[in-house]
């Protein structure tokens, strides 16, 4: 403000003397840093409290477990040593001999375990608890895989939960988005309106009908995958990723029931969830008139999809799953999907997002305090997205860590990120190595 001629002026003409507006200036520059300190103090807060929330939630999943083993293992009178599922599961798979389903007619009295085979011979058997196997997993009732010789238990048949679509847990929150202020507006608009209820009855009583799903339209490395990963965590619900091309299979209909089966997962949990579809494009292409090459079986899953997206096959479970996709490609997209989504565009950051993705990256950062992320932004080139801005940071740390000025009272100097800013331009760090990714074969075999 007293940079400007006109206030110092005005300030002059009020009687101020020199040394005062200079005073006033320091002053000025202190509380601006006052305040910087005081946002990125509130970020902290902001972060450690979803950390909190996301550690308070492992914590007692992990005490209800504990509690119920230890429930179990006293009603059985004992506690055998606990074995690992994959544990199990090897040694079963491992086994070669036939097996007979049977079921536990009568849980472990002390002595034995009843059990009865599904077909002939018929009758009750009392056996012992298999090795590796806990007694309070064999209630009556459950089902478990016999040695057809002697009726041994060899394993326990689950109806497992899907092993190729699991929740992937999170702890990112908004906070470490930068740049991308206001698509997190919208999509906290989108998602709440369908998690929270009192909006939800407005909405259905006004009828309107929403869209069914999001469409996150972006070049890679935008923050994507980030935006859903933090939505998932905001908002605590169960978040299920796939990619698209996980989903494209050789064989007619095997595609179609792989998304049957992660969105019959999705709807298991009990709570909400988000089934995240990236590279949608390589599922949702505009119909095809030539059927070869795999076009009948693209359009098998691509129909699978959009009846899942409108609910159709929601027979049971919970009905709060929200679709989220996500491409760089959308000119190819089916309208048909076009049409159930929101589209939301992540761009290549601006020169202020980018500042902002600076920040978020060197937050813990010890940084020289005359450092100006406005320079540092001038020598990014226009095109560079967040995931570049990322890595520049990561190798600014690491020049700043091996620069010769020792480690005392190290700090991150612009000198850093320039360097690093060359190297990436240079191709000497990051993806944008030829021998890396260039290669679609590389890309197919990795998710094959
Ligand atoms: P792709 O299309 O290749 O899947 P994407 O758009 O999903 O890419 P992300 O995987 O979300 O991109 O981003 C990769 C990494 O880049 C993130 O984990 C994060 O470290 C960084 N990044 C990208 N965008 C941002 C952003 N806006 N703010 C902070 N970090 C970002």
């Amino acid at each position: 403000m007293s940079d400007d001629p006109e206030i110092r002026k005005d300030l002059l003409d009020d009687g101020f003397s020199d040394k005062e507006i200079e005073e006033l200036q320091k002053a000025i520059k202190s509380s601006e840093k006052l305040s910087n300190t005081l946002r990125a103090y509130n970020r902290a807060v902001e972060k450690a409290d979803q950390q909190e929330k996301f550690y308070q939630r492992k914590i007692s999943k992990l005490k209800q477990n504990i509690d119920n083993k230890v429930s179990a293992g006293r009603k059985n009178g004992f506690m055998k040593k606990a074995v690992s599922p994959s544990k199990s599961r090897s040694a079963s798979s491992s086994n070669k001999t036939p097996v007979m389903r049977g079921v536990v007619t009568k849980e472990y009295d002390g002595d034995r375990i009843w059990v009865e085979p599904k077909s002939a011979p018929r009758g009750e058997y009392g056996v012992d608890v298999p090795s590796g196997f806990d007694a309070e997993d064999l209630n009556a009732g459950t089902e478990v895989a016999l040695d057809p010789q002697n009726f041994t238990i060899l394993d326990v048949v689950k109806e497992s939960k899907d092993p190729d679509f699991k929740p992937v847990e999170s702890d990112k929150t908004f906070s470490d988005v930068g740049g991308l202020d206001e698509v997190i507006d919208t999509l906290r608009r989108n998602v709440g309106v369908q998690l929270n209820d009192e909006r939800r009855a407005k909405v259905d009583e006004w009828g309107l009908d929403l869209d069914k799903s999001l469409m996150l339209v972006g070049p890679p490395g935008t923050g994507k995958t980030l935006l859903v990963k933090a939505l998932a965590n905001e908002y605590d619900i169960d978040m299920y990723m796939v990619n698209g091309p996980q989903l494209v299979e050789k064989f007619i209909g095997e595609g179609a029931k792989k998304i049957r089966r992660l969105y019959s997962q999705a709807r298991s949990g009990e709570r909400p969830s988000i089934v995240f579809i990236d590279e949608i494009d390589s599922i949702a292409k505009k119909r095809q008139e030539d059927r070869r090459h795999g076009g009948e079986e693209v359009e098998r899953t691509m129909s699978q999809l959009l009846s899942e997206i409108d609910g159709l096959d929601k027979e049971d479970g919970n009905q709060n799953v929200i679709s989220v996709f996500a491409t760089n490609n959308p000119s190819i997209l089916d309208p048909a999907i076009i049409n159930r989504c929101s589209a939301v565009e992540v761009g290549v950051p601006g020169g202020k997002a980018k500042k902002e993705i600076l920040q978020v990256h060197t937050r813990d950062f010890p940084l020289d305090e005359g450092l100006d992320f406005g320079k540092v932004v001038e020598e990014v080139p226009e095109d560079y997205t967040g995931r570049d801005i990322a890595q520049i940071c990561k190798q600014a740390a690491i020049n700043a860590l091996y620069s010769e000025d020792g480690f005392e009272d190290i700090e991150v100097e612009i000198s850093d990120f320039m360097a690093a800013i060359k190297d990436l331009k240079e191709g000497n760090i990051g993806m944008g190595k030829e021998f890396i990714g260039q290669d679609n074969e590389f890309h197919e075999e990795i998710f094959a």
